[in-house]
């Protein structure tokens, strides 16, 4: 964090609400102990699902952020706590390369006492997020897809290709035998005969996605380590960028960025600091003029 303060952890020794029913704390809540020795609590018998699943059953309504931002605020009304977390990720393709699938992680932090909130991204492509649509008898299709999205290491879901029906649909399936059962009763009821095989990409089901929430817990715990130079507030950091650094050889503005803005959780400061890719021009090759 570039010219940021940091002090004692303003939260070292307290307790924030996580709202998970995926054992998310036990993949988020390392960094966040060595980074800002804050602890972190887990109600029981919380209903996130209620805000929406991948598996579609519950559309999510709104956008990841705002949905994060329910789901704490859900745990710290359920535990009576006035500091609060949720992760919400997206999975899609990588915008700048389409053909590689990306996980898109947000982690909220919310500090009723302090009036913070606290957002922090992590765009990974390391993902094994993917699906197919697989008849029961290609057997070579199904291993090349098993092959590829590290399956029993990660789960999967099954269901039939035409569509979700009641009562065939298979989460969390870590067994060869259940996947080839699942498959071939999906593919029954499906009218057009072939099963659909996806990524289970509930934390508590994949290891690639754990990987990315300890990378984004590390982040938010060294983010709310870093005081606003202004008024104090733990939480300092990048909040937008500039995109529009110029070309080396014409001049024109690119889609690169020129700038990135830091700023406060609690006040409006905001200081502007040299982009992290350290570059004083953009090359010809990222121009639209120069290279059309
Ligand atoms: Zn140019
Ligand atoms: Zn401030």
């Amino acid at each position: 964090m570039s010219g940021a303060p940091s002090g004692p952890s303003p939260y070292r020794g307290r307790t924030a609400v996580l709202a998970t029913k995926h054992q998310k704390e036990a993949v988020i809540g390392p960094p966040l102990s060595t980074t800002l020795g804050l602890a972190l609590y887990v109600p029981p018998n919380l209903d996130t699902d209620a805000l929406g699943t991948f598996t579609g059953e519950v559309p999510r309504e709104g956008p990841p952020r705002s949905v994060a931002v329910r789901k704490a605020r859900m745990g710290m009304e359920a535990a009576h706590m006035s500091l609060g977390l949720a992760n919400e990720g997206s999975f899609g393709p990588f915008p700048s390369w389409p053909m590689i699938p990306a996980d898109h992680e947000i982690l909220v932090f919310l500090d009723d006492e302090l009036g913070l909130e606290v957002v922090e991204q992590w765009l990974s492509p390391e993902t094994n997020f993917a699906s197919v649509a697989v008849h029961p008898d290609d057997a070579d299709e199904l291993a090349d897809f098993l092959d590829r999205v590290k399956f029993p290491g990660h789960g999967l879901i099954v269901r039939p290709h035409s569509g979700l029906q009641e009562g065939y649909l298979w989460k969390g399936i870590v067994d060869p035998a259940v996947l080839h059962d699942a498959v071939a009763r999906a593919a029954m009821v499906s009218q057009d005969g072939l099963a659909h095989v996806e990524t289970d990409m509930r934390s508590h089901m994949n290891p690639s996605r754990q990987q990315v929430l300890a990378v984004l817990a590390r982040r938010l715990g060294e983010r709310l380590a870093a005081a606003c130079p202004a008024c104090g507030a733990p939480g300092w950091g990048l909040v937008d960028v500039v995109r529009g650094l110029a070309c080396e050889s014409c001049g024109a503005a690119t889609p690169l960025v020129k700038a990135e803005v830091f700023g406060c959780a609690r006040c409006s400061h905001q200081e502007s600091n040299p982009p992290a890719h350290g570059l004083a021009a953009a090359s010809a090759g990222d121009c639209e003029w120069c290279n059309p």
